[in-house]
């Protein structure tokens, strides 16, 4: 299970932290309304009632900052029709698809692109063609229906769009890939307002950078084709031991995750409650074969780690509905897997909180598994903490995300053993000087990992914090994405703190 259940995924709303509102003169209302009607989607302004609302994303985090408008996109020509107001207007200009960028990007005091109701899924023959403003739930369902699947991350309402644009690891990926190395074709509306299809023939370039250079750098993406693979029924696991065997387990599984067959994904989480109880480590995982297929490689695992998990859970499921338990859906239907305000009956939480990244192209030494579990440790002793959960998820990777070239796409990550996220989040009512010391304790833990790590981050853990983001997230590849961005963007309308 990934960070959604085993992070805690029920804690409700959290602490919004001030985010100053920029005030916008910006367009008078005539041109507003002018707007408004010439979209066949909708316009949202700051006063209306849906506003409260629709200029949120998911980490409350955000709440502060108040867009001049928010216009809920249903065509390719709205999307040219917003950005020419913003041109006109030298308006800010975001797009949105799930509302899940790290950093908040996907809002702004101008305009918010939304895509969201540019979603849903048309399958044909082998591929599938997907709304920019899918969500990932949605996704796996639209799916599911025709016995297919795409590669895909485990948090239901993140959007295709900021998934697939910044790569996409998600529980299949050892076996077919990251979502952006299924892509096949990206229809998008580019700076100049021009709709383009682009593939390997049709902008090639474009399309190159559409598969890991990053959401809100090229255009706004309207929909997404992919190639699809017959859906699988994985055997679903959780393992637990006791904490006085988490460096046993770290170093048993870094040598057993990223060499297992391609049909083993799995991740491994240490985590701990600031100010509270003894952590835990976990192993969870996603086999594409036979339970007992997968009892074999868990007994691998046993093996090095020297003992049997003390907590243990099995069983094989359809692919929607193992993708509901990875996302912490598992007791409730896919309508409930969605934010209230998103869709009548959706039971979902917002969630604040902070992230970090590493690759790591190196197992760890025997020094680094000790770093890695001090730094668990020290968020127990946070002072004052804000509650809520921290740690560290392991994703393995190796298997067919590592065969493709990095140069391939720009997605240029193809050499990592397993990709690691720092977490804290937080309860509501958390006191913000309890939420800046955990946030001082992921950047203290983070820079305690420097002499072990790759250097490489993933750009859709995006880290306002991180100064080498142009190498961190893209290495050799960022020249060619930069002559991309002259070539499509001249004049930068898309922009933000790590726009290329
Ligand atoms: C709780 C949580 C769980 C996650 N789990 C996973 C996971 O399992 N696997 C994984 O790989 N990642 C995961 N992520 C990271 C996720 O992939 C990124 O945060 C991603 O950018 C979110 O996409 P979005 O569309 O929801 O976000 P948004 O905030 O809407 O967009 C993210 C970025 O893309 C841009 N963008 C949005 N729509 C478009 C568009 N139509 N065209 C062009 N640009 C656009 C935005 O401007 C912004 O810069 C997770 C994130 C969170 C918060």
């Amino acid at each position: 299970m990934r960070r959604r259940a085993f992070l805690g995924m029920a804690a409700v709303g959290g602490a919004s932290l001030a985010v100053s509102p920029i005030s916008c003169a910006g367009p008078p209302s005539s041109d507003w309304a002018a707007l408004a009607h010439d979209l066949s989607g909708s316009l949202v302004r700051p006063g209306e009632a849906s506003y409260t609302v629709s200029h949120r994303l998911f980490d409350p985090r955000f709440d502060g900052i108040r867009p001049a408008g928010i216009a809920y996109c249903r065509t390719p020509h709205d999307v040219a029709t917003c950005l020419e107001f913003v041109r006109k207007f030298r308006l800010p200009v975001a797009a949105r698809s799930g509302g899940h960028s790290y950093a908040g990007w996907s809002s702004t005091n101008g305009l918010i692109v939304d895509v969201s109701r540019m979603a849903g899924v048309r399958v044909s023959g082998g591929t599938a063609t997907v709304g920019a403003g899918t969500q990932l739930i949605d996704l796996y369902n639209g799916l599911a229906a025709h016995g297919r699947a795409v590669p895909g991350g485990s948090c239901p309402g993140v959007g295709i769009a900021g998934l697939a644009l910044g790569g996409g690891v998600g529980v299949i990926a050892r076996a077919y890939g990251l979502t952006c190395d299924n892509l096949q074709s990206v229809q998008i509306v580019t700076a100049n307002g021009s709709v383009l299809t682009c593939d390997a023939k049709e902008h090639p370039d474009l399309f190159w950078a559409c598969r890991g250079g990053g959401g809100g750098n090229f255009g706004v993406v309207a929909s997404f084709t992919f190639s699809t693979v017959p859906a699988p029924s994985p055997v679903v696991f959780f393992l637990s031991w006791p904490w006085s065997r988490a460096a046993g387990v770290v170093a048993a599984w870094q040598s057993w995750a990223p060499y297992a067959p391609d049909a083993l994904w799995s991740n491994l989480h240490l985590i701990a409650t600031p100010g509270g109880s003894v952590p835990t480590v976990q192993v969870g995982g996603c086999y594409l074969g036979s339970i007992d297929g997968a009892a074999n490689l868990i007994d691998q695992l046993y093996a090095k780690v020297g003992s049997h998990a003390t907590g243990y859970f099995l069983n094989q499921f359809s692919y929607l509905d193992a993708m509901l338990l990875e996302a912490g859906c598992a007791s409730v239907d896919v309508q409930a897997c969605h934010l209230p305000w998103q869709v009548a009956g959706g039971r979902l939480n917002r969630q604040p909180q902070y992230a970090k990244s590493d690759f790591f192209t190196r197992p760890l030494s025997s020094a680094g598994i000790g770093t890695l579990l001090r730094g668990i440790e020290n968020l127990r002793g946070v002072p004052g903490a804000a509650g809520g959960v921290g740690g560290i998820a392991f994703d393995a990777l190796g298997g067919a995300v590592n065969r493709i070239e990095p140069g391939a796409t720009a997605f240029v990550h193809r050499n990592a053993l397993f990709l690691a996220q720092y977490t804290t989040d937080w309860t509501n009512g958390g006191s913000a000087a309890g939420v800046a010391r955990q946030h001082a304790w992921l950047r203290s833990f983070w820079s305690s990992m420097r002499p072990y790590a790759s250097g490489q981050a993933y750009q859709n853990y995006i880290d306002p914090d991180l100064a080498t983001w142009r190498r961190s997230y893209y290495g050799a590849n960022y020249q060619r994405l930069a002559k991309i961005k002259a070539a499509y963007d001249p004049n930068r309308l898309f922009t933000f703190p790590q726009a290329i």
